[in-house]
């Protein structure tokens, strides 16, 4: 290639307008919001990074495809269009349609799981280990030791440890009924799981007779990094090592709000008959019918195309990059971030940003709040207002303090990055005026959803 600038591969054929907000009118916004960016009302956010999931721009293919969707309430042509798709890039026999990913964890953890069980994973994204909790079981995170320090520069640093994984296996295998592998491993900052990895985790997880599920919900992405960065696949295409990565795998659950392309969707995807078949009752009974699964005809349309769009070169190219963007700017202005760049978001250390702030007072939280007020950007805190309860109630402070900017899938353009890295860098130049928070009050389940906190000082900043 002659020319070496990566663009945006598409242009644009809708805009929707974004809305610039006064500081004063922020700062009221977070107040009323009880200082937690989940509760505000988007309309007041100017560019929204609080997740990737369900808020892309779909392709006018995938538009296309829902006026063909068929709307029949049992065995719909779209079914079958969905079914296949997602059977061609798993190689996996059963595929139940789920309204989101939740759903088809909701309803693996019924059928698999007891009290008492342990599930190992890279590392829980918070849905699933939510579901594994409530089902009395144990949720384990054995990410490699360069998983958990941000700035280990590891091209893989999201595998799983697989001493610490035959270790559990060897010791307790009778109460291991699944294996998980995240991929890429979101909570553990967006890092890729190498197929080296899903395969010896493949073969110890056959050794000891247990199924490995890949939590599949950025399986393009993964396959991306396999791609450009795992000696021996840069001449493989996408699709091909997606598809060996499933290979290694007895079933998967998806978000397809993350690389199916769309705003709703997920699935479940086995190879167990009678798994499945538990799978498909509580399907019936909690999501629908097993060829819509709580999701509309032309829903499973967005979601058949999706899926391929997803394992696009350019895309992949363009969207790695967009990331890796921002992520060398930080790094230049000295930003503490997860490094090397995940694949759908910047997560910045903020227990090393703002290390005058103690854990118990949320510094990742606090970051969060202050992008907002001096920016409009809303991102997301993972961290211990998210991790940081146990199941009996107890207080457990997370293993990193984050800060997460996830990239909504061909939404934002490189001028909205360029401003991203003005307002970090005004609020990486203030970071010592920015203090702790407190809860106030909180669930005990997913309580960062609902959570409110004020500023354990009065205001967030020092001098207001
Ligand atoms: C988003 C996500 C889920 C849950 O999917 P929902 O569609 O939000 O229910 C599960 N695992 C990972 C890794 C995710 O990123």
């Amino acid at each position: 290639m002659k020319f070496n600038t990566i663009i945006e591969p598409f242009r644009i054929k809708a805009v929707e307008p974004i809305r610039r907000t006064t500081r004063e009118e922020r700062k009221r916004a977070l107040e009323e919001a009880g200082f937690n960016l989940f509760l505000l009302r988007a309309e007041d956010v100017l560019i929204d990074l609080l997740t990737d999931s369900g808020t892309g721009a779909m392709s006018s293919a995938q538009w296309a495809g829902m006026m063909r969707g068929d709307e029949s309430y049992a065995g719909a042509r779209s079914f079958y269009r969905f079914e296949e798709t997602v059977q061609e890039i798993t190689g996996l026999k059963h595929i139940l349609p789920t309204h989101q990913g939740r759903a088809a964890e909701r309803i693996l953890a019924r059928c698999v799981l007891k009290e008492g069980d342990i599930v190992p994973n890279n590392t829980h994204f918070d849905t699933t280990r939510a579901n594994i909790e409530s089902a009395g079981a144990t949720a384990l995170d054995i990410p490699i030791a360069e998983g958990r320090k941000p700035d280990s520069l590891h091209p893989f640093k999201g595998n799983i440890d697989l001493d610490a994984l035959e270790r559990v296996l060897c010791e307790d295998s009778e109460r291991v009924p699944l294996v998980f592998i995240t991929v890429t491993n979101n909570s553990g900052g967006g890092q890729p799981v190498s197929m080296a990895n899903i395969r010896a985790a493949s073969e110890l997880c056959r050794a000891f007779d247990v199924p490995l599920f890949l939590d599949a919900c950025r399986f393009a992405e993964n396959a991306w990094f396999i791609k450009t960065r795992e000696e021996g696949y840069a001449d493989y295409s996408p699709r091909e090592i997606a598809r060996e990565m499933f290979a290694y795998a007895q079933g998967a659950t998806m978000s397809a709000k993350k690389d199916g392309m769309s705003n709703i969707g997920g699935f479940l995807a086995l190879d167990d008959d009678d798994m499945a078949r538990c799978c498909k009752n509580e399907l019936i009974l909690t999501e629908g019918f097993p060829t819509y699964g709580g999701l509309a005809g032309y829903d499973l349309e967005a979601l058949a195309v999706g899926f391929e769009e997803a394992l696009d070169e350019d895309y992949l190219r363009y969207r790695a990059r967009s990331v890796g963007y921002l992520g060398d700017r930080l790094v230049e202005m000295g930003v503490p971030i997860v490094r090397p760049p995940g694949g759908h978001a910047i997560y910045i250390d903020a227990k090393q940003m703002l290390n005058h702030i103690p854990q118990s007072e949320y510094p990742a939280w606090a970051l969060s709040l202050v992008l907002y007020l001096e920016g409009g950007v809303r991102s997301v805190e993972i961290g211990s207002v998210m991790f940081g309860m146990s199941p009996d109630g107890t207080e457990r402070p997370a293993e990193m303090e984050l800060v997460r900017l996830a990239f909504p899938r061909r939404v934002y353009t490189q001028s909205h990055v360029d401003y991203l890295v003005e307002v970090l860098e005004y609020v990486h130049s203030i970071r010592e005026k920015i203090r702790g928070m407190r809860i106030v009050e909180a669930p005990t389940v997913l309580r960062h959803f609902s959570a409110r906190l004020e500023p354990v000082g009065g205001t967030l900043i020092d001098g207001g």
